[in-house]
């Protein structure tokens, strides 16, 4: 059977972990400093603080930014339902606005339109989703942010590696933080770099790099120059409400090992992406594609199609496991109850009724591509 995601361990991969469980430290260790420093090199930012998966990575991203009762935030509705609950979790609200259809990524446009509703300040911040794979212009983001002075939190869980061109032309990676305050990652067995569950903050930001280590573990410093007296060798002092959001060594090690092939394995999505964008331009069922773009991580490869039920069954029936990438949060039972009228975002509905994410892993051979790609064009031409 072929899934729409999958990890790939090596034995080298496997030979690494072994090393660390052999090793004096099984939770936080120094595995997890070096990893957070080849990460933050990675993705071209200062800070990097590992923890234990993606939605703990939000979460002290949104208690950095004093996310609470009273903030109001705007993201986007199609993405993982993770990125809206970190807001949840602190207690604040959630504003959706709309999708640009043609790049499945919050649109700047309605974004602006819902921050001129309201009075400046009404809004505190943004979350961007780097959707799919494919980076939002932060540029332009950071700019109508600061008119508004909202902060941002770019959401790169499917984008290491990906970037956009800037207005000079420089490349800007995602999660380098030049435009976002913090950024988060996930180590999801689907995602690029797999740690079974994990997660990292990256900012350039020392402030909110001091909070991220201490909320990671309890809200306890064991600096002696960060405490308000020192009793002894023994003491430490916990200073505010935190959680134990620790990532482990021997996760840190997976994600270590798999991130030195990380180079490689995006340019295998890139090559399998170019595969399915030459098979499916101009067929005339198939309504938009995630097609080749420059920057593109291919975290998903997705297509937009009519009979969009019909063909996620019939794959099923040829052992090939589509997913649809995502349900509106919006639309969410727990997000409908919270707001006492029914909230509409046409492109985002739109694109829901339609959109299936095919197989894209850089274990997927070509042969499995070539059967998905059969599978799809004779399910369009009505031959099976
Ligand atoms: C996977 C994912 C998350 C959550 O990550 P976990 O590690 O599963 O907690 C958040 N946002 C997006 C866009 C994701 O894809």
């Amino acid at each position: 059977m072929i899934p729409y995601g999958r990890q790939n361990i090596t034995k080298e991969d496997i030979d690494n972990v072994i090393q660390v469980l052999q090793s004096d430290f099984l939770t936080q260790g120094p595995t997890v400093l070096k990893f957070e420093e080849a990460f933050a090199s990675y993705v071209g930012t200062r800070y990097a603080v590992a923890v234990s998966n993606g939605t703990a990575a939000l979460h002290l991203s949104a208690l950095c930014l004093g996310i609470n009762e009273k903030s109001r935030v705007i993201t986007t509705p199609i993405t993982f339902a993770a990125t809206a609950n970190c807001v949840r979790f602190c207690g604040g609200e959630v504003y959706f606005a709309d999708i640009n259809p043609e790049t499945y990524l919050l649109d700047i446009n309605n974004v602006r339109a819902l921050l001129e509703e309201y009075p400046k300040g009404y809004f505190d911040g943004i979350i961007t989703v780097d959707f799919a794979g494919r980076a939002v212009d932060l540029e332009a983001f950071r700019q109508l942010a600061d008119e508004y002075g909202c902060w941002i939190i770019e959401d790169a869980c499917h984008a290491p590696g990906g970037y956009f061109e800037d207005s000079l032309g420089k490349v800007q990676l995602c999660g380098n933080n030049n435009f976002a305050d913090l950024s988060v990652f996930s180590f999801h067995p689907v995602k690029h770099i797999a740690c079974g569950e994990g997660g990292m903050v990256t900012t350039n930001n020392p402030i909110h790099y001091e909070q991220l280590l201490k909320l990671r573990s309890h809200g306890i410093t064991k600096d002696s120059e960060k405490m308000t007296c020192n009793d002894g060798g023994w003491y430490y002092e916990m200073q505010e409400l935190g959680f134990n959001y620790r990532l482990t060594d021997f996760q840190a090690v997976l994600g270590l090992s798999q991130l030195g092939r990380a180079v490689e394995n995006l340019l295998i999505r890139k090559e399998i992406a170019q595969r399915y964008a030459v098979a499916f331009n101009q067929h005339e069922k198939i309504i938009r594609h995630s097609d080749f773009i420059i920057g593109h991580a291919y975290h998903l490869y997705i297509i937009e199609i009519n009979k969009r039920k019909e063909l996620y069954d019939y794959l099923k029936s040829k052992e090939i496991f589509c997913q649809v990438h995502y349900i509106p949060v919006h639309q969410l039972p727990y997000y409908r109850s919270l707001s006492s009228q029914q909230i509409q975002l046409e492109h985002a509905e739109n694109y829901y009724s339609k959109c299936l994410s095919l197989p894209m892993f850089p274990s997927l051979s070509l042969h499995d591509q070539s059967y998905v790609i059969e599978s799809v064009l004779s399910f369009l031409s009505g031959n099976f």
